[in-house]
């Protein structure tokens, strides 16, 4: 059996090494690094992909969201409502623009963002709902777009963890996650579903005026050769990254359905086992289905209902199987971002996925020996 890895990027990099090496021996032929061709290239390339009138190519994911703030012109005090339970980047950029982050409760099934603790969080001082499509599946989109239209609040969607994922709305209408509020963001991480080799990011938008703005905001705040209107940043997708994507963009879909692949045959391997939760997908699907397209299975997370978490994952190690615990800690406790406004009562979901959540091996080179191996391993140790 070969090595089991939590993600493989070397396996993905082969199938397109041709490709990927003739561009970037391309690129350091003509020096282009920065705002060469292939940047405006991909950008147009992931418009079209997305759906999505603009997108703004950026330095990471991180950026993405803050630029994605910065643009809708968030004022220092304003509330921000996010989930507790994410990547702290998404709260630490509210923190760092001097915004409020407000913390709330997820669901227990699909680990997104509870759209009741949301309505229960919103003040007269909440500006913005920040969903935070968790693992590959979109958060409820259409109750979040309700409730930020009943309030008047802008929708920043955290598409880091689930480029690609399809959304159905009630009515039928089928959308790329990222695109559907007023602003999207994305990262574009190695271990990323759309990963580069090294740092990348993107913002998306199908507002013309707030994508010239964020145009602006990613280039210091220039909309004419240094005439500067606004504070802006550097943050930059350089020109061998974008032709990484180049490359990859093409596959995702591919590199998606392997990934959904993978988690069926670890659905069907798990379905009905004691102590074990298989991740739910939404929009009226099992997750075993065939013809699911809802969730690109950026991580593939069990619920351990037994108090067996902890020692699974030092047993797994001990087999050569690598896992993750994401997220061990609530953010509402995490030591940079306590808030008196908290209660314990708020959060009784989250503060028990940080106990029974656990990620297995997720990427598109998955064989079945080794979805086998790992299959058997849990079930024997959770139920043994
Ligand atoms: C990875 C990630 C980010 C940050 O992306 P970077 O490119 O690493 O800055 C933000 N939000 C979520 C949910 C992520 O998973």
């Amino acid at each position: 059996m070969k090595k089991i890895q939590m993600v493989d990027l070397k396996g993905q990099y082969h199938a397109i090494k041709e490709e990927v090496n003739s561009s970037i021996a391309n690129i350091l032929e003509t020096s282009a690094f920065i705002n060469g061709s292939d940047v405006k290239e991909f950008q147009k390339e992931l418009e079209a992909y997305l759906g999505v009138k603009h997108v703004i190519p950026c330095g990471n994911g991180t950026d993405a969201l803050q630029i994605a703030m910065m643009g809708l012109e968030l004022k220092p005090g304003d509330e921000v409502i996010t989930a507790d339970f994410t990547f702290a980047a998404t709260v630490e950029v509210i923190a760092l623009l001097q915004l409020v982050p407000v913390l709330v409760d997820v669901e227990p099934d699909t680990f997104n963002i509870d759209v009741s603790a949301i309505e229960k969080a919103i003040t007269s001082k909440t500006k913005a709902i920040v969903p935070v499509h968790l693992f590959g599946q979109c958060a409820n989109m259409d109750a979040i777009l309700e409730l930020a239209k009943k309030h008047n609040l802008y929708v920043i969607e955290d598409n880091a963890q689930a480029i690609g994922a399809n959304h159905t709305s009630k009515n039928g209408k089928k959308q790329k996650a990222g695109t559907m509020g007023h602003v999207g963001s994305t990262s574009f991480f190695p271990s990323k579903n759309l990963g580069c080799y090294g740092d990348g990011g993107a913002i998306f938008t199908n507002d013309d005026e707030l994508a010239h703005a964020l145009r602006g905001i990613v280039n210091h705040g220039m909309y004419e050769r240094y005439h500067h209107d606004v504070v802006g940043v550097n943050s930059r997708l350089d020109s061998i990254q974008a032709a990484v994507l180049r490359a990859k963009l093409p596959k995702l879909d591919e590199y998606c359905g392997a990934r959904r692949n993978a988690a069926r045959k670890y659905n069907m391997a798990f379905a009905g086992q004691e102590n074990i939760v298989i991740p739910k997908t939404v929009n009226g699907c099992s997750g075993i289905c065939d013809t699911c397209d809802c969730h690109v299975f950026h991580q593939y997370t069990l619920k351990i209902t037994n108090e067996k978490r902890d020692k699974l994952v030092q047993h797994l190690s001990e087999k050569g199987i690598p896992c993750g615990v994401y997220y061990p800690i609530p953010l509402h406790r995490q030591k940079a971002y306590l808030d008196d406004r908290y209660n314990e009562k708020d959060f009784p979901v989250t503060n028990q996925l940080v106990k029974e959540v656990i990620s297995l091996p997720m990427h598109t080179e998955l064989d079945d020996e080794q979805i086998n191996y790992i299959t058997s391993t849990v079930i024997g140790f959770v139920n043994g």
